[in-house]
Protein backbone atom coordinates (compact mmCIF):
# COMPACT_ATOMS: atom_id res chain seq x y z
CA UNK A 1 0.00 0.00 0.00
CA UNK A 2 1.31 3.38 -0.70
CA UNK A 3 0.98 6.64 1.48
CA UNK A 4 1.49 10.27 0.61
CA UNK A 5 1.61 12.56 3.30
CA UNK A 6 1.45 16.42 2.29
CA UNK A 7 3.65 18.42 5.09
CA UNK A 8 6.91 18.02 6.39
CA UNK A 9 6.42 19.32 9.70
CA UNK A 10 6.42 17.78 12.65
CA UNK A 11 2.63 16.06 12.30
CA UNK A 12 3.39 14.96 8.72
CA UNK A 13 6.90 13.55 9.57
CA UNK A 14 5.52 12.13 13.07
CA UNK A 15 2.99 10.09 11.47
CA UNK A 16 5.59 9.03 8.34
CA UNK A 17 7.43 7.74 11.37
CA UNK A 18 5.07 6.06 13.48
CA UNK A 19 3.27 4.39 10.28
CA UNK A 20 6.59 2.88 9.29
CA UNK A 21 8.06 2.11 13.14
CA UNK A 22 4.15 -0.10 13.12
CA UNK A 23 4.22 -1.00 9.17
CA UNK A 24 7.58 -1.24 7.70
CA UNK A 25 6.37 -2.21 4.27
CA UNK A 26 4.40 0.61 4.13
CA UNK A 27 5.88 2.87 1.13
CA UNK A 28 5.36 6.50 1.94
CA UNK A 29 6.21 9.44 0.56
CA UNK A 30 5.92 12.98 1.85
CA UNK A 31 5.69 16.14 -0.63
CA UNK A 32 6.92 19.20 1.15
CA UNK A 33 6.78 23.00 -0.86
CA UNK A 34 9.64 24.12 1.16
CA UNK A 35 12.97 23.13 1.06
CA UNK A 36 13.61 21.21 4.50
CA UNK A 37 11.15 19.62 7.22
CA UNK A 38 9.86 21.32 10.29
CA UNK A 39 10.68 24.66 8.04
CA UNK A 40 7.57 26.24 8.72
CA UNK A 41 5.27 26.30 12.10
CA UNK A 42 7.25 24.25 13.23
CA UNK A 43 10.60 25.90 12.91
CA UNK A 44 12.20 27.00 16.14
CA UNK A 45 10.83 30.59 16.28
CA UNK A 46 8.23 30.31 14.69
CA UNK A 47 6.33 29.08 17.59
CA UNK A 48 7.24 29.25 21.48
CA UNK A 49 8.44 26.26 21.94
CA UNK A 50 6.68 25.59 25.34
CA UNK A 51 6.26 21.87 25.91
CA UNK A 52 2.19 22.75 26.55
CA UNK A 53 1.12 20.08 29.80
CA UNK A 54 -1.05 22.57 31.58
CA UNK A 55 1.58 23.45 33.90
CA UNK A 56 1.08 27.02 33.20
CA UNK A 57 -1.67 28.06 31.10
CA UNK A 58 -4.13 29.52 32.61
CA UNK A 59 -6.39 29.35 29.79
CA UNK A 60 -6.69 25.58 29.94
CA UNK A 61 -8.41 25.65 33.44
CA UNK A 62 -11.11 27.95 32.88
CA UNK A 63 -13.28 29.14 35.47
CA UNK A 64 -16.92 29.97 35.66
CA UNK A 65 -18.32 31.42 38.98
CA UNK A 66 -15.49 30.79 40.91
CA UNK A 67 -15.81 26.46 39.77
CA UNK A 68 -12.72 25.74 38.24
CA UNK A 69 -12.76 23.26 35.01
CA UNK A 70 -9.07 21.14 34.89
CA UNK A 71 -10.53 18.38 32.56
CA UNK A 72 -8.70 19.86 29.63
CA UNK A 73 -5.71 20.71 31.72
CA UNK A 74 -5.65 16.62 32.70
CA UNK A 75 -6.25 15.35 28.63
CA UNK A 76 -3.29 17.58 27.73
CA UNK A 77 -1.00 17.09 30.43
CA UNK A 78 -1.63 13.45 29.40
CA UNK A 79 -1.59 13.78 25.81
CA UNK A 80 2.78 15.06 26.54
CA UNK A 81 3.57 12.39 28.42
CA UNK A 82 2.10 10.01 25.41
CA UNK A 83 4.77 12.54 23.41
CA UNK A 84 7.18 12.02 25.58
CA UNK A 85 7.34 8.40 25.99
CA UNK A 86 7.39 8.48 22.17
CA UNK A 87 10.09 11.07 21.95
CA UNK A 88 11.86 8.91 24.59
CA UNK A 89 11.79 5.95 21.90
CA UNK A 90 13.59 7.96 19.66
CA UNK A 91 16.56 8.45 21.63
CA UNK A 92 16.74 5.12 22.93
CA UNK A 93 16.65 3.97 19.55
CA UNK A 94 19.70 6.17 18.66
CA UNK A 95 17.28 7.98 16.07
CA UNK A 96 18.21 11.03 18.16
CA UNK A 97 21.68 11.32 19.95
CA UNK A 98 21.16 13.50 22.02
CA UNK A 99 18.05 15.10 23.57
CA UNK A 100 19.62 18.36 24.72
CA UNK A 101 19.43 18.80 21.00
CA UNK A 102 15.50 19.82 21.34
CA UNK A 103 14.39 19.42 24.80
CA UNK A 104 15.56 21.35 27.66
CA UNK A 105 14.17 21.52 31.21
CA UNK A 106 12.58 24.93 32.04
CA UNK A 107 10.47 25.91 34.95
CA UNK A 108 6.82 26.68 34.27
CA UNK A 109 5.37 29.24 36.15
CA UNK A 110 2.36 31.30 35.98
CA UNK A 111 1.97 34.72 37.81
CA UNK A 112 -0.91 36.71 38.51
CA UNK A 113 -1.12 40.22 39.70
CA UNK A 114 -4.03 41.21 42.95
CA UNK A 115 -7.11 41.02 40.39
CA UNK A 116 -6.42 37.18 39.75
CA UNK A 117 -4.81 35.63 43.29
CA UNK A 118 -8.20 33.93 43.95
CA UNK A 119 -8.43 32.26 40.70
CA UNK A 120 -4.71 31.29 41.03
CA UNK A 121 -5.14 30.06 44.64
CA UNK A 122 -7.90 28.08 43.30
CA UNK A 123 -6.24 26.27 40.54
CA UNK A 124 -3.24 25.33 42.73
CA UNK A 125 -5.74 23.75 45.23
CA UNK A 126 -7.54 22.04 42.48
CA UNK A 127 -4.47 21.21 40.16
CA UNK A 128 -2.36 19.77 43.14
CA UNK A 129 -4.12 17.34 44.75
CA UNK A 130 -4.14 15.25 41.21
CA UNK A 131 -1.11 13.50 40.77
CA UNK A 132 -0.12 15.09 37.54
CA UNK A 133 0.71 18.37 39.30
CA UNK A 134 1.79 16.99 42.42
CA UNK A 135 5.43 18.95 42.54
CA UNK A 136 3.64 22.32 41.66
CA UNK A 137 4.51 24.79 44.48
CA UNK A 138 2.63 28.26 44.99
CA UNK A 139 3.80 31.63 46.71
CA UNK A 140 2.39 35.02 47.55
CA UNK A 141 5.97 35.76 49.15
CA UNK A 142 8.12 38.35 47.05
CA UNK A 143 11.08 37.01 47.51
CA UNK A 144 10.26 33.43 47.17
CA UNK A 145 8.75 34.53 43.71
CA UNK A 146 11.86 36.69 42.43
CA UNK A 147 14.09 33.18 43.17
CA UNK A 148 11.76 31.65 40.64
CA UNK A 149 11.58 34.38 37.79
CA UNK A 150 14.22 37.13 38.99
CA UNK A 151 13.69 39.17 35.23
CA UNK A 152 9.90 39.44 35.86
CA UNK A 153 10.67 40.70 39.66
CA UNK A 154 14.13 42.30 40.27
CA UNK A 155 12.73 45.73 38.78
CA UNK A 156 8.98 45.42 40.40
CA UNK A 157 7.74 47.47 43.57
CA UNK A 158 7.82 45.33 46.81
CA UNK A 159 4.13 46.55 47.22
CA UNK A 160 2.57 44.94 44.46
CA UNK A 161 0.87 41.96 45.46
CA UNK A 162 1.43 39.19 43.02
CA UNK A 163 0.77 35.07 43.46
CA UNK A 164 2.94 32.55 41.21
CA UNK A 165 3.07 28.84 41.00
CA UNK A 166 5.85 26.61 39.65
CA UNK A 167 7.23 23.67 38.09
CA UNK A 168 10.25 22.85 37.82
CA UNK A 169 10.13 19.71 35.31
CA UNK A 170 8.34 21.56 32.43
CA UNK A 171 10.20 21.93 29.10
CA UNK A 172 11.35 24.15 26.27
CA UNK A 173 11.44 22.37 22.75
CA UNK A 174 12.53 23.43 19.42
CA UNK A 175 9.89 20.75 17.40
CA UNK A 176 12.00 22.62 14.45
CA UNK A 177 15.28 20.36 15.06
CA UNK A 178 12.72 17.69 16.35
CA UNK A 179 11.57 17.44 13.32
CA UNK A 180 14.81 17.69 11.19
CA UNK A 181 16.20 15.14 13.24
CA UNK A 182 12.91 12.88 12.82
CA UNK A 183 12.95 13.52 9.06
CA UNK A 184 16.44 12.16 8.37
CA UNK A 185 15.94 9.15 10.43
CA UNK A 186 12.77 8.31 8.48
CA UNK A 187 14.47 9.14 5.47
CA UNK A 188 18.19 7.28 6.03
CA UNK A 189 16.96 4.71 8.27
CA UNK A 190 13.21 3.38 7.46
CA UNK A 191 12.98 4.03 3.67
CA UNK A 192 10.69 6.91 3.84
CA UNK A 193 10.76 9.32 0.57
CA UNK A 194 10.63 13.47 0.85
CA UNK A 195 10.29 15.44 -1.59
CA UNK A 196 10.75 19.09 -1.24
CA UNK A 197 10.04 21.95 -3.21
CA UNK A 198 7.32 19.96 -3.99
CA UNK A 199 3.69 22.46 -3.66
CA UNK A 200 0.71 20.12 -4.11
CA UNK A 201 -1.74 22.51 -5.96
CA UNK A 202 -4.99 19.97 -5.83
CA UNK A 203 -6.10 16.56 -4.74
CA UNK A 204 -8.92 14.07 -6.18
CA UNK A 205 -9.85 10.98 -6.55
CA UNK A 206 -9.74 9.04 -9.67
CA UNK A 207 -11.96 6.48 -10.99
CA UNK A 208 -9.86 3.58 -9.69
CA UNK A 209 -10.33 4.95 -6.16
CA UNK A 210 -6.52 6.01 -5.73
CA UNK A 211 -6.31 9.70 -4.91
CA UNK A 212 -4.56 11.63 -7.72
CA UNK A 213 -2.51 14.47 -6.42
CA UNK A 214 -1.35 17.48 -8.58
CA UNK A 215 1.51 19.18 -7.24
CA UNK A 216 4.24 21.68 -8.93
CA UNK A 217 7.83 20.85 -8.56
CA UNK A 218 9.77 24.19 -9.81
CA UNK A 219 7.60 25.51 -11.89
CA UNK A 220 6.96 22.00 -13.46
CA UNK A 221 3.65 20.47 -12.67
CA UNK A 222 4.15 16.51 -11.14
CA UNK A 223 1.74 13.83 -10.75
CA UNK A 224 1.76 11.39 -8.23
CA UNK A 225 -1.09 8.84 -7.16
CA UNK A 226 -1.69 7.49 -3.50
CA UNK A 227 -4.20 4.22 -1.76
CA UNK A 228 -4.04 6.48 1.42
CA UNK A 229 -3.93 10.43 1.71
CA UNK A 230 -2.66 12.01 4.68
CA UNK A 231 -2.29 16.03 4.63
CA UNK A 232 -0.39 17.54 7.32
CA UNK A 233 -0.06 21.04 5.66
CA UNK A 234 -0.92 23.41 8.42
CA UNK A 235 -3.14 26.35 7.13
CA UNK A 236 -2.85 24.79 3.76
CA UNK A 237 -5.04 21.83 4.41
CA UNK A 238 -7.56 24.03 3.97
CA UNK A 239 -7.52 24.68 0.46
CA UNK A 240 -6.88 20.93 -0.07
CA UNK A 241 -9.86 19.77 1.58
CA UNK A 242 -11.99 22.47 -0.65
CA UNK A 243 -10.87 20.80 -3.62
CA UNK A 244 -11.32 17.22 -2.85
CA UNK A 245 -14.47 16.83 -3.24
CA UNK A 246 -16.06 14.97 -0.03
CA UNK A 247 -19.02 15.88 1.40
CA UNK A 248 -17.55 17.14 4.73
CA UNK A 249 -15.38 19.92 2.90
CA UNK A 250 -17.81 22.64 3.45
CA UNK A 251 -17.98 22.24 7.29
CA UNK A 252 -15.12 24.02 6.92
CA UNK A 253 -13.14 27.34 7.02
CA UNK A 254 -10.23 28.79 7.75
CA UNK A 255 -10.10 31.97 10.17
CA UNK A 256 -6.00 32.41 10.13
CA UNK A 257 -4.45 34.94 12.71
CA UNK A 258 -1.16 35.93 12.34
CA UNK A 259 1.71 36.82 15.29
CA UNK A 260 5.13 38.36 16.60
CA UNK A 261 7.20 37.70 19.42
CA UNK A 262 9.91 40.06 20.95
CA UNK A 263 13.24 38.52 20.81
CA UNK A 264 16.67 39.04 22.95
CA UNK A 265 19.81 37.35 22.57
CA UNK A 266 21.35 36.15 26.15
CA UNK A 267 24.29 34.42 27.81
CA UNK A 268 24.54 31.46 29.12
CA UNK A 269 25.09 32.83 32.29
CA UNK A 270 21.69 35.00 31.79
CA UNK A 271 20.26 31.59 30.98
CA UNK A 272 21.30 30.74 33.88
CA UNK A 273 19.70 33.07 36.05
CA UNK A 274 16.18 32.64 34.24
CA UNK A 275 15.76 29.28 33.23
CA UNK A 276 11.99 29.57 33.02
CA UNK A 277 9.11 30.10 30.81
CA UNK A 278 6.47 32.29 32.83
CA UNK A 279 2.65 32.87 32.11
CA UNK A 280 0.23 35.80 32.22
CA UNK A 281 -2.78 36.19 32.36
CA UNK A 282 -4.62 37.22 29.16
CA UNK A 283 -6.08 40.47 29.00
CA UNK A 284 -10.11 40.68 28.73
CA UNK A 285 -11.21 40.30 25.20
CA UNK A 286 -7.96 38.68 23.89
CA UNK A 287 -8.13 35.68 22.01
CA UNK A 288 -6.63 31.97 24.53
CA UNK A 289 -3.65 32.19 21.92
CA UNK A 290 -2.33 35.52 23.24
CA UNK A 291 -1.53 34.81 26.82
CA UNK A 292 1.83 37.17 27.74
CA UNK A 293 4.56 34.87 28.51
CA UNK A 294 8.56 35.14 29.32
CA UNK A 295 10.19 32.25 27.77
CA UNK A 296 13.94 31.65 27.83
CA UNK A 297 14.73 29.64 24.53
CA UNK A 298 17.36 27.06 23.73
CA UNK A 299 18.13 27.05 19.75
CA UNK A 300 20.96 25.39 18.64
CA UNK A 301 23.25 25.74 21.15
CA UNK A 302 22.16 29.54 21.59
CA UNK A 303 20.06 31.13 24.38
CA UNK A 304 17.04 33.52 24.00
CA UNK A 305 14.69 35.15 25.79
CA UNK A 306 10.83 35.35 23.96
CA UNK A 307 8.18 37.19 24.79
CA UNK A 308 4.84 37.56 23.17
CA UNK A 309 2.74 36.49 21.44
CA UNK A 310 1.14 39.63 19.82
CA UNK A 311 -1.47 38.39 17.83
CA UNK A 312 -2.65 39.94 14.04
CA UNK A 313 -5.25 39.58 11.55
CA UNK A 314 -3.04 38.60 8.80
CA UNK A 315 -5.34 36.48 6.20
CA UNK A 316 -2.82 34.11 5.17
CA UNK A 317 -2.50 30.55 5.23
CA UNK A 318 0.82 30.40 6.05
CA UNK A 319 3.96 32.37 6.36
CA UNK A 320 5.06 33.19 2.69
CA UNK A 321 2.21 32.36 1.32
CA UNK A 322 -0.09 35.24 -0.73
CA UNK A 323 -3.63 36.60 0.91
CA UNK A 324 -4.82 35.53 -2.77
CA UNK A 325 -3.95 31.65 -1.56
CA UNK A 326 -6.53 32.36 1.07
CA UNK A 327 -9.45 33.70 -0.48
CA UNK A 328 -8.70 30.82 -3.08
CA UNK A 329 -9.89 28.51 -0.02
CA UNK A 330 -13.13 30.32 0.58
CA UNK A 331 -16.38 29.60 -1.34
CA UNK A 332 -19.59 31.17 -1.60
CA UNK A 333 -21.12 29.20 0.83
CA UNK A 334 -18.64 29.64 3.93
CA UNK A 335 -18.73 33.57 3.63
CA UNK A 336 -22.39 33.69 6.03
CA UNK A 337 -20.37 31.47 8.15
CA UNK A 338 -17.51 33.85 7.94
CA UNK A 339 -19.84 36.83 9.01
CA UNK A 340 -21.25 35.30 11.33
CA UNK A 341 -17.99 34.90 13.32
CA UNK A 342 -17.16 38.20 12.64
CA UNK A 343 -20.35 39.37 14.29
CA UNK A 344 -20.31 37.12 17.09
CA UNK A 345 -16.73 37.34 18.06
CA UNK A 346 -16.39 41.23 16.99
CA UNK A 347 -14.49 41.91 20.04
CA UNK A 348 -11.53 39.50 18.96
CA UNK A 349 -11.63 40.71 15.39
CA UNK A 350 -11.07 44.62 16.75
CA UNK A 351 -8.51 43.26 19.26
CA UNK A 352 -6.40 41.02 16.40
CA UNK A 353 -7.26 44.74 14.11
CA UNK A 354 -5.48 46.65 16.67
CA UNK A 355 -3.01 44.75 17.69
CA UNK A 356 -1.85 44.36 13.91
CA UNK A 357 -0.89 47.87 13.66
CA UNK A 358 1.15 47.81 17.52
CA UNK A 359 4.57 49.46 16.46
CA UNK A 360 7.93 48.55 18.29
CA UNK A 361 7.47 51.02 21.12
CA UNK A 362 4.02 49.71 22.59
CA UNK A 363 4.83 46.41 22.38
CA UNK A 364 8.24 46.93 24.93
CA UNK A 365 6.12 48.83 26.77
CA UNK A 366 3.70 45.77 27.18
CA UNK A 367 6.86 43.67 28.25
CA UNK A 368 8.08 46.66 30.57
CA UNK A 369 4.50 46.10 32.38
CA UNK A 370 5.33 42.14 32.60
CA UNK A 371 8.83 42.64 33.86
CA UNK A 372 9.38 45.62 34.82
CA UNK A 373 12.79 47.64 33.63
CA UNK A 374 13.20 44.00 31.05
CA UNK A 375 13.12 46.21 27.98
CA UNK A 376 15.96 48.33 28.70
CA UNK A 377 18.18 45.43 30.09
CA UNK A 378 18.43 43.57 26.58
CA UNK A 379 18.54 44.45 22.58
CA UNK A 380 15.06 43.37 21.76
CA UNK A 381 13.85 43.11 17.71
CA UNK A 382 10.19 41.84 17.24
CA UNK A 383 10.48 38.94 14.83
CA UNK A 384 7.33 37.28 12.79
CA UNK A 385 5.69 34.20 14.30
CA UNK A 386 4.14 31.47 12.18
CA UNK A 387 0.88 31.45 11.35
CA UNK A 388 -2.44 30.13 12.51
CA UNK A 389 -5.68 28.91 10.81
CA UNK A 390 -8.19 28.46 13.27
CA UNK A 391 -10.94 26.52 11.96
CA UNK A 392 -14.64 27.64 11.21
CA UNK A 393 -16.89 24.53 11.90
CA UNK A 394 -20.57 25.20 10.65
CA UNK A 395 -20.32 28.51 11.63
CA UNK A 396 -19.22 28.65 14.76
CA UNK A 397 -15.00 29.25 15.45
CA UNK A 398 -13.21 26.68 17.52
CA UNK A 399 -9.67 26.89 19.32
CA UNK A 400 -8.58 23.52 18.95
CA UNK A 401 -7.69 20.91 16.49
CA UNK A 402 -9.75 18.18 14.75
CA UNK A 403 -8.52 15.09 12.91
CA UNK A 404 -10.52 14.20 10.12
CA UNK A 405 -11.18 11.34 8.27
CA UNK A 406 -12.88 9.80 5.55
CA UNK A 407 -15.65 7.55 5.14
CA UNK A 408 -13.66 4.59 2.90
CA UNK A 409 -10.49 5.37 5.50
CA UNK A 410 -8.33 6.91 2.09
CA UNK A 411 -8.33 10.42 3.39
CA UNK A 412 -7.21 12.09 6.67
CA UNK A 413 -5.81 15.30 7.62
CA UNK A 414 -5.34 17.76 10.61
CA UNK A 415 -6.89 20.93 10.68
CA UNK A 416 -6.83 23.60 13.53
CA UNK A 417 -3.72 24.95 15.53
CA UNK A 418 -3.57 24.15 18.94
CA UNK A 419 -2.28 22.81 21.63
CA UNK A 420 -0.21 21.76 18.53
CA UNK A 421 3.50 20.87 18.34
CA UNK A 422 3.81 19.02 22.10
CA UNK A 423 0.61 16.54 21.58
CA UNK A 424 1.79 15.59 17.73
CA UNK A 425 2.46 12.11 18.62
CA UNK A 426 -0.38 11.17 20.52
CA UNK A 427 -2.44 13.32 18.04
CA UNK A 428 -0.78 11.43 14.98
CA UNK A 429 -1.26 7.80 17.03
CA UNK A 430 -5.15 8.78 16.85
CA UNK A 431 -4.54 9.60 12.94
CA UNK A 432 -3.44 6.35 12.24
CA UNK A 433 -5.51 4.36 14.48
CA UNK A 434 -8.72 6.06 12.37
CA UNK A 435 -7.48 6.06 8.59
CA UNK A 436 -4.94 2.79 8.80
CA UNK A 437 -7.36 0.54 11.15
CA UNK A 438 -5.54 -2.67 9.62
CA UNK A 439 -1.64 -2.23 10.66
CA UNK A 440 -3.19 -2.71 14.42
CA UNK A 441 -4.45 -5.61 14.25
CA UNK A 442 -1.20 -7.66 13.19
CA UNK A 443 0.46 -8.83 16.10
CA UNK A 444 3.88 -7.38 15.34
CA UNK A 445 2.54 -3.74 14.95
CA UNK A 446 0.93 -4.21 18.69
CA UNK A 447 3.96 -5.03 20.06
CA UNK A 448 6.18 -2.13 18.51
CA UNK A 449 3.04 -0.13 19.63
CA UNK A 450 3.94 -0.90 23.58
CA UNK A 451 7.47 -0.82 22.60
CA UNK A 452 6.99 2.92 21.68
CA UNK A 453 3.65 3.88 24.39
CA UNK A 454 4.47 1.76 27.28
CA UNK A 455 1.34 3.26 28.13
CA UNK A 456 -0.98 5.43 25.37
CA UNK A 457 -4.25 5.13 27.14
CA UNK A 458 -5.01 9.05 28.47
CA UNK A 459 -7.91 7.84 31.05
CA UNK A 460 -5.44 5.10 32.76
CA UNK A 461 -2.64 7.59 32.80
CA UNK A 462 -5.30 10.14 34.29
CA UNK A 463 -6.91 7.73 37.31
CA UNK A 464 -3.50 5.13 37.92
CA UNK A 465 -1.15 7.48 39.98
CA UNK A 466 1.33 4.76 40.50
CA UNK A 467 1.41 4.10 36.79
CA UNK A 468 1.85 7.15 35.52
CA UNK A 469 4.61 8.29 37.84
CA UNK A 470 6.58 5.01 36.50
CA UNK A 471 6.03 6.23 33.78
CA UNK A 472 6.92 9.95 34.31
CA UNK A 473 10.03 9.05 35.85
CA UNK A 474 11.37 6.43 33.04
CA UNK A 475 10.52 8.87 30.09
CA UNK A 476 12.17 12.04 32.15
CA UNK A 477 15.20 10.50 32.93
CA UNK A 478 15.60 9.56 28.93
CA UNK A 479 14.98 13.10 28.18
CA UNK A 480 17.33 14.64 30.79
CA UNK A 481 14.38 15.87 32.49
CA UNK A 482 14.91 15.81 36.81
CA UNK A 483 13.87 17.41 39.36
CA UNK A 484 15.65 17.72 42.81
CA UNK A 485 15.22 16.43 46.09
CA UNK A 486 14.43 19.68 47.81
CA UNK A 487 11.01 19.91 46.28
C1 LIG B 1 2.74 31.98 17.37
C2 LIG B 1 2.65 30.50 17.60
C3 LIG B 1 3.10 29.98 18.81
C4 LIG B 1 3.01 28.60 19.05
N1 LIG B 1 3.51 28.09 20.21
C5 LIG B 1 3.47 26.77 20.44
C6 LIG B 1 4.05 26.23 21.62
O1 LIG B 1 4.59 26.96 22.43
N2 LIG B 1 3.97 24.89 21.81
C7 LIG B 1 3.35 24.07 20.90
O2 LIG B 1 3.29 22.88 21.15
N3 LIG B 1 2.82 24.55 19.76
C8 LIG B 1 2.87 25.87 19.50
N4 LIG B 1 2.35 26.37 18.35
C9 LIG B 1 1.68 25.46 17.41
C10 LIG B 1 2.68 24.67 16.56
O3 LIG B 1 3.58 25.53 15.94
C11 LIG B 1 1.90 23.87 15.53
O4 LIG B 1 0.89 23.11 16.17
C12 LIG B 1 2.76 22.87 14.76
O5 LIG B 1 3.95 23.44 14.30
C13 LIG B 1 1.92 22.36 13.60
O6 LIG B 1 2.68 21.43 12.89
P1 LIG B 1 2.26 21.06 11.41
O7 LIG B 1 3.15 19.99 10.98
O8 LIG B 1 0.78 20.83 11.37
O9 LIG B 1 2.47 22.44 10.61
P2 LIG B 1 3.77 22.99 9.90
O10 LIG B 1 4.99 22.86 10.72
O11 LIG B 1 3.43 24.37 9.42
O12 LIG B 1 3.93 22.01 8.68
C14 LIG B 1 3.07 22.01 7.58
C15 LIG B 1 3.94 21.81 6.37
O13 LIG B 1 3.09 21.64 5.23
C16 LIG B 1 3.69 22.29 4.14
N5 LIG B 1 2.63 22.55 3.15
C17 LIG B 1 1.53 23.33 3.32
N6 LIG B 1 0.77 23.32 2.21
C18 LIG B 1 1.41 22.52 1.34
C19 LIG B 1 1.12 22.12 0.01
N7 LIG B 1 0.00 22.53 -0.61
N8 LIG B 1 2.00 21.30 -0.63
C20 LIG B 1 3.12 20.85 0.00
N9 LIG B 1 3.45 21.21 1.26
C21 LIG B 1 2.59 22.02 1.91
C22 LIG B 1 4.28 23.55 4.75
O14 LIG B 1 5.30 24.10 3.95
C23 LIG B 1 4.80 23.03 6.09
O15 LIG B 1 6.15 22.64 6.04
C24 LIG B 1 2.44 27.74 18.07
C25 LIG B 1 2.02 28.27 16.84
C26 LIG B 1 2.13 29.63 16.60
C27 LIG B 1 1.71 30.16 15.26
Amino acid sequence: MNVIIIGAGIMGTTFATLAKELAPDLDITILERLDGAGAGNSSAFWNAGTGHEANCELNYTPVDEEVISVEKALKIHAQFNVAKQFWAYLIEKGAIKDPKTFINQTKHCTIVSESAIEELRLRFKEMSGHHFFEHMRYSEDFDEIKSWIPYIMDERPRHEKMAATVIETGTDVNFGALTEQMAAHAVNDMGVKIEYGTHVKRVHKSPTGRWVIEAENKGKPVQHKADVLFVGAGGGAFPLLKKSHLPFRNRFTGFPVGGRFLQATISEEEARHYRAKTYGKAKVGAPPMSVPHLDLRVVNGKHYLLFGPFASFKPVLERGRGFFDYLSSIRLHDIPGLLNVILEHFPLVKYLVSETFKGEKSMLEELDSFAPGLSRKFDWKPIEAGQRVQIIKDGDLQMGTEILVSKDKTYGTLLGASPGASVSPEVMLRCLEQLLPSIFSKEDAKKKKHEIFPEDDLDTLISQPDRYREIRDAVNQKLGITRSEAQ
